[in-house]
Parts: structure tokens; sequence; C-alpha cells
């Protein structure tokens, strides 16, 4: 499938509040890249079991989702955006982003989103556990996946133009 692909897949994931969305927003203005948010395509497009209220999160259908997904995905040039990457089948992805975020820094952004107690917590866990990055190392060839700081401004600034030179160089590569 990557023969097919003019432009590549990056998958951004990390623990919820380390900044997926705002540094894949960014990469989306910065170049012709598109940008994926699974939490709002699963919306949108009814891909889950229902909501669950204690966590606050759709249940996603993963079957469902990848259905939707890959002719889409197919055609290259997606910035996914989602929390954890080991459902998405390895030929389609040809960057791993692991947002990282200090601890004490994420809890004060799920507090500031007003998640409920047990939800920042156990996110929380998560990060310290780092979670996300061992699911990545686990499910992806290990020189695809990258782990980013996400502490500061001046991190998604040098995120931005490191992705911005890995994407120069897949181009002149493919
Ligand atoms: P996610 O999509 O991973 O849940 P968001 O992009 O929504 O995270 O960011 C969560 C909050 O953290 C937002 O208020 C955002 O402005 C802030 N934020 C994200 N990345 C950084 C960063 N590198 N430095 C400082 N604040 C950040
Ligand atoms: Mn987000």
């Amino acid at each position: 499938m990557s023969e097919a692909r003019k432009l590549p897949n990056i998958i951004i994931c990390g623990t919820p509040g380390t900044g997926k969305t705002t540094l894949a927003e960014q990469l989306a203005d910065a170049t012709e890249l598109e940008h994926v948010n699974i939490g709002t395509v699963v919306k949108e497009h009814s891909l889950h079991f229902g909501y669950d209220e204690k966590w606050q999160t759709y249940d996603v259908d993963e079957d469902k989702l990848m259905d939707y997904l890959e002719e889409r995905v197919k055609q290259g040039g997606c910035i996914i955006d989602w929390h954890t990457c080991d459902m998405f089948p390895e030929e389609w992805i040809d960057l791993v982003l692991v947002l990282r975020t200090d601890h004490s820094k994420l809890w004060e952004r799920l507090e500031g989103r007003k998640y409920p107690l047990h939800k920042i917590q156990e996110n929380n866990e998560a990060e310290i556990m780092q979670v996300c990055l061992d699911e990545a190392r686990e499910a992806f060839d290990e020189n695809v996946v990258i782990e980013l700081p996400s502490d500061s401004p001046s991190d998604m600034d040098s995120n931005i133009e490191r992705v911005l030179q890995w994407l120069e160089a897949w181009k002149k590569n493919h």
C-alpha cells in the first residue's frame, strides 16, 4: 500500500492532554496533510457502541472505524489524531509520534478541561507509566516511532520543525 502513497500517513498519539490536536492542527496548516481527528470521526459517523458515562468517552467500534478509514488513509496524507495507535495496521503508517508531558503539567491541563477526578487520575497514571509509548513500540517498527516532549510552546515549535524536516526527507525518498 505504501507504494501508492504520494504523501505519508502520520499518527500522533499520546495520553489525553499531551497536545495531539494542537500539533495536528498546526501541522495541517503548515503542510498539505489533512488532520483526521478520530474522536470527531467516531462521533460524526457513529462508529461506536455507545457513550460510556463513567469515562465520558465513546466506546469505539474498531471494525467500523477501520472500514471507514481505509479508503481515506490509502490515499496517504493523513495526520491521525488519537490517543492510542495499536489498532492501526502497520502498513498504513509511515511515522508514529508519541507526545509526552510532565505529569504535573498534564494534571493542570486535564483539570482545565473539567475532567472528573477519576479520569484525571487514570490519564495521569497512564502518562507516568508511558502506556502510549510502550504500545507504539510494541505495535510498530522502532525506526517509525518517535517520542516527543510536549511540555511547553517551545516544545511544540520544535516538534513542528522536526516533522516538517521529516516530511521533506520522506518526499525526496518516495
Ligand atoms: P490532546 O489533543 O492530546 O488531548 P490538546 O491539543 O487538546 O491535547 O491540548 C490540551 C491542552 O494543552 C490545550 O489547552 C493546549 O493548548 C495545551 N497544550 C498542548 N500542547 C502544549 C504544549 N506543548 N505546551 C503548552 N501547552 C500545550
Ligand atoms: Mn485531542
